[in-house]
């Protein structure tokens, strides 16, 4: 079935001399892994047409891929196929140009509530976004051509977005992917320490967060970060949010939640909504936000909506713990 998706793409893609890649606002491993990563597999196919992709915003933590592409005229955007990649909504898409594009293609992983595009491509079950762009191209192997760095950006992600293969596997072709984009030649020993080390001052902040984080009565870890703490460890906003991260080992806590006050003019905070066992997104999406099942995120306007989503996230623990056996 979605095997029928990657050639339809495919077949789109070559109408076109002109195609332009998004992805969603503040991007992650994946969203960047899966652009950069398909941007290059199609650049090397087809070298006649020009491919670009075009964002409003960076991200530090993957900053080792590659830049992106300066913006074009509008122009150049209406006689373009818009391929949108890793973006659930409309809203979160970064590139808002997105609508002046002949068409728009829609590959996306997450929970499919809005969807959107003239053609959409969406696996719910799918690990993450790079794991359908390596699709894809194993689908489509004879017509495309891949290198060893569209390979690395496209593992970058699947292993960004899995924790390093820990959540969100359903399918056998994760691995069986990862296995064949190895064998293209990645460096995993500069990929991991490019992802994996850290500096003195974010070691620092993990032992902040761990003095700071709390729990609640049915076991919701969660640690607020306010701007001050953002400045005096010296971190990005992204950074910062990494938060989350820290406090997912607690047994028994199947909930844990990072609060990171974003710092702008309408005070909003960013919330971002972990958990193992039970599902989060249906409570991120009563906070103006959505995502996985296991890994969500939010926004909230003040400290009052901050207490009612710990309320919330506490009593779906609290029902879930009461008819579910087998929770760690
Ligand atoms: P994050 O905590 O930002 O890494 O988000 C976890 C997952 O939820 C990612 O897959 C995001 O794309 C998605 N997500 C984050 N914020 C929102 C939002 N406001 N609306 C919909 N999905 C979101």
């Amino acid at each position: 079935m979605s095997k029928k998706y990657t050639k339809l793409i495919l077949e789109k893609i070559k109408e076109y001399d002109s195609i332009i890649i998004m992805r969603h606002t503040r991007p992650d491993g994946d969203a960047v892994g899966s652009t950069v990563g398909l941007r290059q597999i199609l650049r090397l196919s087809f070298p006649e047409k020009k491919i670009r992709l075009i964002n409003s915003d960076y991200s530090d933590y993957v900053s080792f891929i590659e830049k992106e592409d300066k913006d074009v005229s509008d122009s150049i955007y209406k006689k373009s196929l818009g391929i949108v990649v890793d973006t659930g909504t409309i809203e979160r898409i970064s590139n808002k140009k997105y609508n002046l594009c002949k068409e728009l293609i829609k590959i996306d992983h997450h929970i499919d509530n809005s969807p959107y595009g003239d053609l959409s491509w969406v696996e719910e079950n799918r690990a993450s976004a790079c794991e359908m762009i390596a699709k894809f191209f194993f689908d489509n192997e004879k017509e495309l051509k891949i290198d060893s760095f569209a390979a690395t950006c496209i593992y970058t992600g699947m292993v960004t977005d899995t924790g390093r293969f820990k959540y969100g596997i359903e399918e056998a072709s994760s691995f069986e992917y990862a296995g064949k984009l190895i064998e293209l030649g990645i460096d995993t020993e500069s990929l991991y320490a490019h992802l994996y080390t850290s500096s003195f001052d974010e070691l620092k902040y993990k032992a902040y967060v761990y003095k700071n984080m709390k729990i609640t009565e049915n076991g919701v870890a969660y640690v607020y970060i306010s701007r001050a703490a953002q400045k005096k460890y010296n971190l990005t906003h992204e950074e910062a949010s990494n938060c989350v991260s820290f406090i997912e080992n607690i047994r028994g806590s199947l909930i844990w939640l990072g609060f990171i006050e974003n710092g702008d003019k309408e005070k909003t905070t960013r919330v971002r909504l972990r958990s193992r066992f039970v599902t989060v997104n249906q409570i991120a999406e009563k906070f103006r936000g959505g995502g996985h099942a296991r890994a969500s995120g939010a926004t909230i306007y003040n400290k009052e909506e901050m207490n009612e989503l710990i309320d919330l996230a506490d009593k779906t623990l609290k029902e879930y713990k009461k008819h579910n056996k087998n929770w760690i």
